[in-house]
């Protein structure tokens, strides 16, 4: 008995005893993974994998299933089988070994041990439909009984399936694995990385994953990055053509600050992207980014990833970055005195820097950078540009239904003249997947900083007469942005509710 081991991958069951060859033979497929236990058959000492000499053990996805040759393999997979159906592509590997071995093989051992579940194509399925759904996000939830998997698709949840309990320690493990997390820390929060092809074009993916543990076992949260942003030029986010002719001539200037302000989730980091990829496309020149994370590749763009709660590296990766004298410098998010500061003296400095903040309004970027400690002269004399964002569902344009604007309605979006007007309601078909919604599209307030503007901020003017100022000048601003998206039925009444555009 001394080649023969046992083996545990969390769900309940101990497989075995295989000769060392066999396990092997799992360890290079991926369905025994670095997370799973083994003992010997004469020892009671059950050893991580990962830590089992000679047992090499792939931390990658296997083109396919490689057919098992023993007898074992072919009986009895009740769980493998019912994980495994899930995926198309190894059901087809499935049939194929099946009808060749298990004809003549079924009969013979009845009492030999099932194989391992096939995670890896669980995994590799599940990533599968996430990105074919267009979700950008892709939820691992263990509950009492069951694990619950769901989708964040154009900002909603859905539920997907259903998987056992009992297959959750290995299913975390190979997400581990892949994300390049320490496989054998189960009590603190992780986070991790990796890239995946996905789809039929064989697309590079980014995915951004974390890992949480809970009264249940762990979640896992698996971001899939850069999904939307590559067909999102700046056309296609939904910017009407003044607000857009406003955002190129700013974006496509020598110098100064252009900010952009929202929510999470409402595209701040889509609309930066779009606006470095114009840039590139019609000033070339040198671009830098410094993001936490680096959410999508740029052809063309340096991008250094920082994290800013590291703060001494994050300032001094901004100044590093500054003596390297780019064009252009992209900061992800100014959180604090100091990234603001950085960012004004760039901008004072000959360069085009684009970054976000946290406010509600584009007259809002000015107050909360007063706030941060910046001159309201040095702001004055930096900002370009202030931008306001909000993200809102586009209707799905095969389902969705006519109905005439109220009143009341037509008062809450100001315009009472456009009582009686054709709008849309959602509805649900094949295309949407009964949604009644398809993609995102943005709102847009934009606040460029004019002469008149720069003046009111160096004199102390209050958000509120800046932005009454705005809409004077008829700047764009979010609730007309939001009233003729509704006119023109790429959106609902009911989803505009919701964004406090009013
Ligand atoms: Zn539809």
């Amino acid at each position: 008995m001394n080649d023969q081991w046992y083996f545990e991958i969390g769900d309940g069951n101990t497989y075995g005893p295989f000769t060392m060859e066999k396990l092997q033979k799992w360890a290079a497929a991926g369905n025994l993974m670095p997370t799973h236990r083994v003992r010997k058959a004469d020892s009671d000492e059950w050893i991580i994998a990962a830590y089992v000499p000679g047992l090499e053990l792939t931390t990658m996805a296997p083109e396919v299933i490689a057919p098992a040759a023993d007898d074992e393999a072919s009986l009895g997979k009740s769980l493998g089988k019912m994980v495994r159906g899930l995926s198309k592509k190894n059901k087809a590997a499935d049939a194929e070994q099946e009808s060749a071995e298990a004809k003549k093989k079924k009969s013979s051992n009845p009492l030999a041990p099932i194989e391992p579940p096939d995670i890896v194509g669980l995994c590799d399925e599940l990533l599968e439909t996430s990105f074919q759904r267009g979700a950008s996000d892709l939820h691992i939830d263990p509950e009492e009984n069951v694990i619950l998997i769901q989708l964040r698709v154009d900002g909603e949840l859905e539920p997907l399936r259903k998987l056992p309990k009992s297959i959750l320690g290995p299913l975390i493990g190979r997400l581990k694995v892949l994300s390049r997390m320490d496989i054998a820390e189960r009590r603190l929060p992780q986070d991790g990385r990796f890239i995946r092809e996905l789809g039929p074009d064989k697309r590079k993916i980014h995915i951004r994953s974390a890992c949480l543990p809970t009264t249940h076992g762990e979640r896992m949260t698996l971001r899939l990055l850069a999904l939307e942003t590559e067909q999102l030029t700046l056309n296609r986010l939904g910017m009407s053509e003044k607000a857009l002719e406003i955002f190129a001539k700013h974006t496509g200037q020598k110098q100064g600050l252009v900010l952009l302000t929202g929510p999470t989730g409402s595209g701040k980091s889509t609309t930066l992207y779009a606006a470095l990829r114009h840039r590139l496309a019609h000033h070339p020149g040198r671009i830098i980014t410094v993001e936490d994370p680096v959410e999508f590749d740029v052809v063309g763009v340096a991008q250094a990833e920082v994290d800013p709660g590291d703060k001494l590296r994050f300032d001094t990766a901004l100044r590093n970055i500054l003596r390297s004298d780019p064009d252009v410098i992209m900061i992800g998010e100014i959180r604090d005195h100091d990234s603001a500061d950085i960012a004004v003296k760039a901008a004072l400095t000959g360069h085009l820097v684009l970054s976000s903040l946290h406010t509600n309004s584009a007259a809002g970027v000015i107050t909360r950078m007063i706030d941060m400690g910046i001159q309201p002269y040095q702001v004055a004399a930096t900002l370009r540009l202030s931008i306001a964002q909000r993200l809102i569902r586009r209707l799905c344009p095969e389902c969705r239904k006519p109905r005439k604007l109220s009143a009341a309605e037509a008062k809450v979006i100001g315009h009472p003249q456009a009582e009686g007007s054709t709008i849309y309601e959602p509805q649900g078909c094949e295309k949407c997947n009964d949604r009644g919604f398809r993609g995102r599209v943005g709102l847009f307030e934009l606040l460029p900083i004019n002469r008149e503007v720069a003046r009111r901020i160096v004199e102390g003017c209050s958000e509120g007469d800046l932005a009454s100022y705005a809409s004077e000048q008829k700047m764009p601003q979010l609730r007309d942005d939001a009233a003729q998206k509704l006119l023109a039925g790429v959106t609902s009444f009911q989803e505009l509710v919701g964004i406090s555009a009013w």
